[in-house]
């Protein structure tokens, strides 16, 4: 018996010792493995139409949409590498949702602005669709053929149909329920829902999202209209497609930080370390990273709005081959760990035509308090910790330690929507930011929606439309 305690600790030990050696050898996201063409530093001054600032995809679908629906002139710049920030960090599901409760929205905006927000992310699907043709990358989004997410009760299943009623009504996704068979668990069941459940065993809820355990007692499912891309792949093609398409209406520059927006009533200045970018308009999409100040010379102060609403958090994942089949996203919400509000485990080839299955499996979230490298390796500790022990109880084929281990910020705004337009206050301040953590269909329908509005196009009030204060 102690021997087998011994060797019980013995591998104890070794796993955590793995687990530190991991992080302090760096992360390595999936979604950052291939080939990326690489851009130049700005060098001096550069003048144009709009300037963006943020080489993720929000700033990327900005500058496709301004290229192609509008004449202008557009400089794109990125302070690190192009996605280096939550593109290239992300779980790579793009998503109709808004993490707060639906009906919370509608008391607080009414039904038709929630409405209308909804009608615009769940545009977002056909509008990526779209870019991928037109780019030639259509391969890049890889069907799911569904999404499970498992609850642990019966009144944490109405209390989810009853938080996102509305939002079924309005994705014109065919949403449907699976509930445990069993006696006690069908005489809970509110009567006017048991028409529509599909009663399965605990053996195939518990396969349906990938567990070990039975515990989870009901499911929603979605059964079509979902893929997994890779926006830093698409962030690369996209680029590449725009300089050859428009050459001459299209500035890239990585490796450039600016420094301040000044805003001076005909346009913007943007000072960066070698020079300024002067553009009538600026874009925003920088997500959590605010180390710039902005300053209205017109009304002669300084514009702080989004230092004071947006806050960073910071979402860990790994991803490794598997033999899993299945090509799905389980998820299953935890409330008892405030580290992991849900575990999401998707499986797919990682292209359409790809043969290597991946799957991606994240969870663990923290609010970002300090950005020094030393907590947000403190941070990846304690997720790899928690995941290498999902890992275990649910018999995931991982290898230990996992292939790919990364983290990425998230930008959180106070209200927990983000902005999507012009500045109601600020003239030409523009913004496509705030992912609330689901940022990729967003990014792509806000990028449209500003194109198409510096065009002249009125849209009717939105959830997204950015604060006055
Ligand atoms: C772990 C994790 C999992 C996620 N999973 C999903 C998911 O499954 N589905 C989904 O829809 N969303 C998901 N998201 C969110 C999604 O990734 C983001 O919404 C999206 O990538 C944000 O893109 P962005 O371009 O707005 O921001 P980023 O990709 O962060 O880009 C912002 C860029 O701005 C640059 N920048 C900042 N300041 C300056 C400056 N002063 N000068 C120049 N450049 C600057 C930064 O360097 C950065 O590259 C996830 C995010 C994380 C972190």
């Amino acid at each position: 018996m102690r021997w087998l305690l011994g060797w019980a600790l013995f591998f104890c030990m070794t796993n955590f010792q793995r687990s530190e050696a991991d992080v302090e050898s760096g992360y390595r996201s999936l979604w950052l493995e291939g080939e990326r063409r690489s851009w130049p530093a700005l060098q001096g001054d550069c003048v144009c139409d709009t300037a963006i600032v943020g080489g993720g995809i929000s700033g990327v679908a900005t500058l496709y949409y301004l290229l192609t629906e509008t004449n202008q002139k557009v400089a794109l710049v990125e302070r690190n590498r192009i996605a280096s920030g939550a593109t290239g960090n992300n779980g790579g599901l793009p998503t109709v949702y808004i993490e707060r409760p639906i009906g919370e929205l509608v008391e607080e905006f009414g039904l038709a602005k929630t409405e209308e927000t909804f009608r615009e992310m769940a545009a977002a699907h056909s509008l990526l669709e779209e870019i991928h043709a037109a780019i030639g990358f259509s391969e890049n989004l890889c069907p799911l053929d569904a999404t499970r997410i498992g609850l642990r009760s019966v009144p944490e299943l109405v209390s989810w149909w009853e938080k996102n009623d509305i939002f079924f009504q309005l994705s014109s996704e065919k949403w449907s329920t699976w509930v445990v068979d069993d006696p006690a668990i069908r005489a809970s069941i509110p009567l006017e829902m048991r028409s529509s459940i599909r009663w399965v065993s605990r053996e195939e809820m518990a396969g349906a999202l990938k567990r070990k355990k039975l515990d989870y007692v009901a499911l929603t499912v979605r059964e079509r209209h979902r893929v997994r891309m890779n926006s830093a792949a698409f962030c690369d093609r996209a680029l590449c497609y725009l300089k050859e398409k428009f050459p001459d209406r299209c500035a890239i520059y990585e490796e450039t930080e600016i420094l301040r927006v000044n805003l001076t009533g005909e346009g913007t200045v943007l000072p960066h370390s070698f020079g300024a970018i002067r553009a009538k308009d600026v874009v925003l999409c920088t997500n959590a990273y605010v180390d710039f100040s902005i300053y209205d010379d017109r009304l002669g102060k300084s514009v702080t709005k989004l230092h004071e609403s947006i806050y960073p958090r910071e979402g860990y994942m790994v991803a490794y081959e598997t033999q899993d089949p299945d090509n799905s996203l389980a998820a299953v919400l935890e409330s008892e760990n405030p580290s992991v509000p849900y575990w999401y485990l998707s499986t797919a080839p990682l292209s359409a035509h790809g043969q290597s299955r991946i799957a991606c499996l994240g969870g663990p979230e923290f609010d970002l308090e300090s950005r020094t490298p030393a907590f947000i390796d403190q941070l990846g500790k304690e997720s790899l910790a928690h995941i290498n022990q999902y890992i275990q109880e649910n018999g995931l084929d991982c290898p230990s330690p996992p292939t790919y281990f990364w983290h990425g910020t998230m930008g959180y705004t106070k209200s927990g929507l983000r902005w999507v337009g012009e500045d109601p206050e600020h003239c030409h301040l523009w913004y496509n930011l705030g992912c609330n953590g689901i940022g990729i269909y967003q990014a792509v329908s806000g990028a449209q929606k500003i194109a198409q509005t510096m065009q002249g196009k009125h849209f009717p009030p939105s959830l997204f439309d950015p604060p006055t204060r």
